[in-house]
């Protein structure tokens, strides 16, 4: 049995400012994937409930003071929703790692801090932005304003749920919309909190909804269908962008998609492999490879291979897999029975490929009261063949492919053969080949001897089958408002 449980036994639906039961009475099962116990239940929003939440949202989005309230007024409210994040860090870390399976410490010093930082950091963005002037002589006066674009569908995966949540609030709030959540249906705990936080923010009620059910037929696509709804962000897999991009097309909804990433970690004979090894060992397992931005598959020069192979599986054996409370603990478990099933059918398919096993491959080790939860041991393949599925699939697990290569023209070849272009990484010395292989990647962000770092101002978000828009900075302002032109005869 694992130590900590939920003080959240049951999550209920925020709708306009109160929890609320399902009025269908629906409820699903929350379980810990380190363990299997179930540790919640939660409410899944009926039709009626999607609709209520819709209404509440437009009718605070129409009838104010949320949009019409001074920019000063809105942010100073967000950024007191980042302190009461803050002051309840350990609490929603604690829930994250129980939900998602990861590490507390993890939860704990980056990714709650993060959340908190997405609402207060476009809360001070915000204050900064003007309109334009255009100069027209002394006829007219011809100038801009960026108005909200009224109620927004934030729908977010199970990785990584209060920070990417709060990553679409900030910035919808902070233009003036209003919001109905929904989080996945494996990971509702830490999200459900956000509608008593920002009430407690003095955010008017009916500005930010939280509702809790499934995708297809369910609460995902009965808020993407919505007539209340203008425009939806969502972050998840492709195919679940293609499906919604069909259902908003009803009604032409506008859309911000996050999607689906293979990044190459392209390294080089040249690279400072100190560096290098624990960067990309991070890369490849952090959250037990369940991040959009993991560098899957690692593109080794040949010249350094067997070196390369020898280090990076020695800090492999070296991460401690275990029970996500532990603060000793590197990796935990993948979320849920469904997705370790698609996890570890990619070692089947390795085999098939006639991979190389070189770390890994099993479940660990590990106590008795974790023997059912979804473990993998970090793993390791190396891979020739840079057509095989486990080359060019996003696999969202802790396995990962080393693929070698000789020339530069041949790593590029092999970092753009994927559907997919959310993010690269190279490591080497050769400032030139850096900005080479930086121009010629085809994706949205590339890092240079470094992993994840991110300055909020700056774009976040895919090429290719990767994602639809900008996130970050100006580009999420874009999204949630719309530009308007007033002209003034001034004689
Ligand atoms: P899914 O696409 O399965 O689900 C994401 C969200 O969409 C969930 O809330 C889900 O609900 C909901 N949903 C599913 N179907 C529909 C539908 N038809 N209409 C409306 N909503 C729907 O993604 P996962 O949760 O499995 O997350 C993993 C994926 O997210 C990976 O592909 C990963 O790369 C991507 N991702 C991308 C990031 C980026 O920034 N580019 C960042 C993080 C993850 P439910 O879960 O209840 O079915």
């Amino acid at each position: 049995m694992s130590k900590i449980q939920t003080h959240i036994k049951e999550v209920k639906l925020f709708i306009n400012g109160e929890y609320v039961e399902s009025s269908s009475h629906s409820i699903f099962e929350v379980k810990n994937p380190a363990t299997q116990e179930i540790i919640a239940t939660a409410h899944e929003a009926s039709y009626e409930d999607v609709d209520r939440a819709c209404r509440a949202a437009r009718k605070a989005f129409e009838e104010g003071p949320w949009r019409t309230m001074s920019v000063a007024e809105r942010c100073s409210k967000i950024r007191r929703m980042a302190e009461i994040i803050l002051e309840r860090k350990e609490e929603l870390a604690r829930l994250e790692a129980l939900d998602v399976g990861k590490p507390y410490h993890v939860a704990l010093e980056r990714e709650i801090p993060r959340a908190a930082e997405n609402l207060s950091f476009f809360a001070n963005f915000m204050e900064q932005q003007g309109g334009e002037t255009y100069p027209m002589g002394e006829e007219f006066l011809n100038y801009t304003r960026y108005e909200p674009v009224g109620v927004a569908a934030l729908i977010t995966p199970w990785n990584l749920p209060f920070m990417l949540t709060t990553w679409k609030l900030g910035p919808c709030l902070a233009a003036g919309n209003t919001a109905v959540i929904k989080p996945a249906e494996t990971t509702p705990l830490t999200v459900s909190l956000l509608g008593e936080i920002a009430k407690e923010a003095g955010i008017p009620d009916g500005v930010v909804n939280v509702i809790q059910g499934f995708g297809p037929d369910s609460a995902g696509e009965y808020m993407t269908d919505h007539p209340d709804v203008d425009l939806i962000s969502f972050t998840g897999e492709t195919s679940t962008g293609k499906a919604i991009m069909k259902t908003g097309a009803n009604s032409l909804k506008r859309v911000a998609f996050e999607l689906g990433g293979k990044a190459a970690n392209i390294v080089f004979e040249d690279a400072n492999l100190d560096k290098a090894i624990p960067v990309s060992i991070q890369a490849a397992f952090m959250n037990s490879g369940q991040v959009c931005l993991a560098g899957s598959r690692i593109l080794v020069q040949r010249s350094i291979l067997d070196e390369f192979v020898e280090k990076f599986k020695q800090a492999a054996s070296e991460l401690k897999v275990g029970d996500p409370q532990d603060v000793e603990t590197k990796m935990g478990p993948v979320v849920s029975e469904e997705h370790y099933k698609k996890v570890t059918s990619y070692l089947e398919i390795a085999k098939e490929e006639n991979a190389t096993l070189v770390f890994g491959g099993k479940r660990p080790d590990l106590p008795d009261y974790l023997e059912e939860g979804y473990y993998l041991e970090p793993t390791i393949y190396i891979q020739e063949n840079p057509n095989a599925r486990i080359c060019r699939e996003e696999i969202f697990g802790p396995i990962v492919t080393l693929i070698p290569f000789d020339t530069e023209e041949e790593a590029l070849e092999i970092a753009n053969n994927t559907d997919y272009g959310l993010n690269g990484v190279v490591w080497t010395d050769n400032l030139q080949r850096a900005h080479r292989i930086s121009h010629h990647v085809r994706a949205g962000t590339i890092w240079v001897n470094c992993w994840f770092v991110r300055d909020l101002r700056a774009p976040f978000g895919g090429f290719k089958k990767s994602g639809i828009g900008r996130e970050g900075g100006h580009h999420s302002l874009e999204f949630f408002t719309e530009a308007k032109n007033i002209c003034i005869a001034l004689k």
